[in-house]
């Protein structure tokens, strides 16, 4: 599978993470997993097993997503679902009923079909939050299946809720606990884990208090949805008379290694307790806006000096098209076109940031990183620079074809193509499995 060095020729080079570097003419050296070396093109006689011309392109790290669902993917096209209100009939009508339905087939595939799609999008590390409620053993397990086939990196959980009973509830812990601890164990650099909750409307005191516990004592973070509508904070209110994040808190759910996904609807006193636990939000621009339910406050959360990242949520696995939608949707937000774009387009270093702390060496192009590289077809027609990088990012390289997706090292995808999976072959068996799953609509 593995090519044991590869060069990459001629190219200009955005490092990200936090050197955010412009190298132009340079050349990346590959060895095994890692990158060996970067240095000026033409300056050493560098031999190499494979070498790639990179003449007329740009290399990036591959993008990270920290808020996904594998399983919609399966949502694709499905038109038996009544039309919905609010964010809660959402659930009710379509992600509610989708869940119930999946065998381990159906996430499988659906977690193929994802994850395909992230290669070609260039996105090469993923943090998932899954739900199953009536295949729920093992069914992390059979994630881990597709994302080790498919060569990518993914951060898994299961979505603990009671909203099927407590005995529902107790499995999802039980495959929580199962998973981190066989990530620990196993402890490599593809497949980590988070203890999932699904919301604060849909977990009880007593779920609560258990997976706190468990997920504790395996030193896990939560991976959690926080007051992504306003009926959340609505309903803790009413019943347990605190705030969404106040409740996390009580409960030993909020850290450094907990991700809280949209807190849309978070107050100033909320904000203060993320940033005094140093917890991470995943903002969902695109998921916020189809759902009609607000805009996160990435000027805010900035300001307070939070560690927010940006998640699709599902909407897409494409991180260039998000990252322009949460840019327009702050733009509207603030009513205000010239706000937020640096405070936007940091969400890239701060992903490289979220996901350090699950995963080694990632997010940045530097010499002993790991090998996670992506090509995009990308010739200027204006001076491309450092300090317009993130311009051309939003208005120019979002619009190019991803051509190379580098992971570990292995090249996933060269030239458009994908090197280790047959794609179609995928589809058609994902075609057949999500019509029988549709079937039970
Ligand atoms: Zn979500």
């Amino acid at each position: 599978m593995k090519t044991k060095t590869i060069l990459i020729k001629n190219s200009i080079i955005f490092t990200g993470g936090s050197s955010k570097k412009l190298l132009k003419g340079y050349d990346i050296l590959i060895e095994d997993s890692k990158i060996k070396k970067i240095f000026k093109s033409a300056s050493k006689n560098i031999k190499a097993d494979k070498i790639i011309n990179a003449e007329d392109k740009l290399i990036m790290p591959g993008f990270i997503n920290v808020h996904m669902h594998f399983y919609s993917s399966f949502a694709r096209g499905l038109n038996k679902i009544n039309s919905s209100k609010d964010f809660v009939e959402v659930l009710n009508n379509l992600w509610w009923r989708l869940d119930k339905k999946l065998d381990y087939d159906a996430i499988y595939y659906s977690s193929m079909a994802a994850l395909i799609q992230a290669i070609k999008k260039g996105t090469t590390t993923l943090i998932d939050h899954h739900a199953s409620p009536f295949s729920i053993r093992g069914s992390l397990f059979e994630i881990e299946k597709a994302v080790r086939r498919c060569g990518l990196r993914a951060c898994l959980c299961y979505e603990v809720s009671d909203r099927d009973g407590e005995k529902k509830a107790l499995e999802g812990i039980k495959e929580n606990y199962e998973f981190i601890k066989y990530s620990n164990e196993k402890n490599d650099n593809f497949i980590k884990s988070l203890f999932g909750l699904h919301a604060s409307f849909t977990v009880s005191n007593k779920t609560l208090e258990i997976a706190s516990d468990i997920g504790n004592s395996l030193n896990s973070g939560f991976h959690v949805h926080c007051a992504e509508a306003v009926s959340d904070q609505i309903d803790c209110q009413k019943k347990h008379k605190m705030r969404v994040v106040e409740r996390f808190e009580k409960f030993s759910i909020l850290g450094e290694k907990s991700i809280l996904a949209h807190c849309v609807h978070i107050n100033e006193k909320e904000k203060e307790i993320l940033r005094r636990t140093q917890t991470q939000i995943a903002v969902n621009s695109q998921s916020n806006a189809n759902n009609a339910v607000g805009i996160s406050d990435i000027i805010g959360f900035s300001k307070k000096e939070i560690l927010y990242g940006l998640g699709t949520d599902a909407m897409t696995v494409n991180m260039m098209e998000e990252i322009r939608a949460a840019l327009w949707l702050c733009h509207l937000k603030n009513s205000n076109p010239s706000v937020g774009f640096p405070e936007v387009t940091k969400t890239l270093e701060n992903n490289a940031k979220i996901a350090s702390k699950y995963f080694e060496k990632i997010g940045e192009i530097k010499e002993g990183n790991f090998a996670d590289i992506i090509i995009v077809d990308y010739i200027p027609t204006t001076p491309l620079k450092e300090d317009n990088f993130m311009g051309h990012l939003i208005f120019g390289i979002s619009q190019s074809n991803i051509d190379t997706t580098i992971v570990n090292g292995n090249i996933l995808m060269e030239k458009g193509k994908l090197n280790f999976i047959d794609e179609k072959e995928v589809a058609r068996k994902s075609q057949e499995t999500a019509k029988k799953i549709w079937n039970r609509f």
